[in-house]
């Protein structure tokens, strides 16, 4: 056990060791390239456990004292929300400034210089930003912990660990599944790491996209070189019947620099009930959201979509993340 609630109607027992010991303490969290399988293991153990205990107690005084600034440069919903709940639920607090048009950055005020300021009034920054590599530019500055928020098309961490997460509470396991990720695969920053996270375990990956939003080819050599099967296909039909996880994006309408591009595929597949018709009666259908579109509300109530639940599940792995590198896990 990781935490400890010896007594259910008392707080619970924390381990507050000499936090120099704990392994992430004081790391950031900048790509899924740090992560071994082991890492990923003990992650997910504490993410559980912290399921466990908002379950059972709520919120709980783990992070009591210490504060987070949570700096979006980039719309957000889900992560900057789950975030804020995540420090929240672990009695600490957090400095949101996701309308980076009111802070001194709409003065010119340079990201070294900005996150040099936040770190003054906090103990860990969540970055999100629109330039690929902004958050290792912020980490080589930074005395505090950073986590990837998501760097323009770069990678989104967090999200292809509470991915997996899910998968994992899902299935129970994820080696021997054959996964499809399909949409925009190129901008989409959630299936670049979350695909290069799936190639620590033995699976078998299906990109599905239109081919001017093909995964990178940087990716796909990363994959070849991992041994991980892979297969790169324009109709979802050609593998929906030996598909267990299908994981859908959105075409990113922000990274195109013409507009008439993006109408001209927007629309490419639309995920409905007909869709899933030969599919998996335990398919795991999945998307990181916002969704416009590509998978119809109809499947809402279908047992097989897990994209509300997945967004439950990221408070929990990042709740784990806050506490690892505050050297509390
Ligand atoms: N919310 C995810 C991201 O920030 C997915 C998306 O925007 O399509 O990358």
């Amino acid at each position: 056990m990781i935490l400890q609630d010896k007594n259910h109607n008392s707080s619970p027992h924390l381990p507050f060791g000499d936090q120099r010991t704990a392994p992430w303490y004081g790391k950031s969290i900048l790509s899924v390239k740090q992560f071994s399988d082991k890492d990923l293991q003990y992650i997910f153990e504490v993410a559980h456990e912290m399921r466990e205990m908002v379950e059972r107690v709520g919120t709980f005084d783990l992070l009591k004292g210490k504060i987070l600034a949570n700096l979006f440069y980039e719309p957000s919903t889900r992560t900057a929300s789950s975030f804020t709940a995540a420090m929240e639920r672990l009695g600490g607090s957090v400095i949101p400034i996701n309308e980076v048009k009111y802070s001194s950055v709409a003065k010119g005020e340079s990201l070294p210089d900005t996150i040099r300021s936040l770190e003054c009034y906090s103990d860990v920054i969540v970055l999100r930003h629109p330039d690929v590599g902004a958050s290792a530019l912020a980490a080589q500055y930074a005395r505090k912990p950073i986590i990837n928020a998501g760097d323009g098309i770069g990678e989104h961490p967090t999200q292809a660990l509470l991915d997996l997460f899910t998968i994992l509470e899902e299935k129970g396991q994820v080696d021997g599944l054959s996964v499809t990720l399909l949409g925009d695969l190129k901008f989409g920053r959630t299936v670049h790491s979350l695909s290069r996270l799936l190639s620590l375990y033995n699976v078998r990956l299906n990109f599905i996209a239109p081919e001017i939003l093909s995964m990178p080819r940087e990716i796909i050599a990363e994959l070849d070189e991992a041994g991980v099967p892979c297969l790169e296909l324009q109709k979802l039909e050609e593998v929906l019947a030996e598909t267990d996880v299908l994981y859908v994006t959105r075409v990113q309408k922000e990274r195109f620099e013409d507009v008439k591009e993006y109408e001209k595929v927007k629309g490419t597949y639309i995920i409905s009930p007909q869709t899933l018709a030969t599919a998996k009666n335990d398919l795991v259908l999945m998307h990181p959201l916002p969704r416009v579109g590509e998978i119809s509300m109809e499947l809402d109530d279908d047992p097989r979509a897990a994209y509300f639940r997945q967004m439950e599940y990221g408070m929990y792995v990042r709740m784990a993340l806050l506490a690892m590198v505050l050297g509390k896990a």
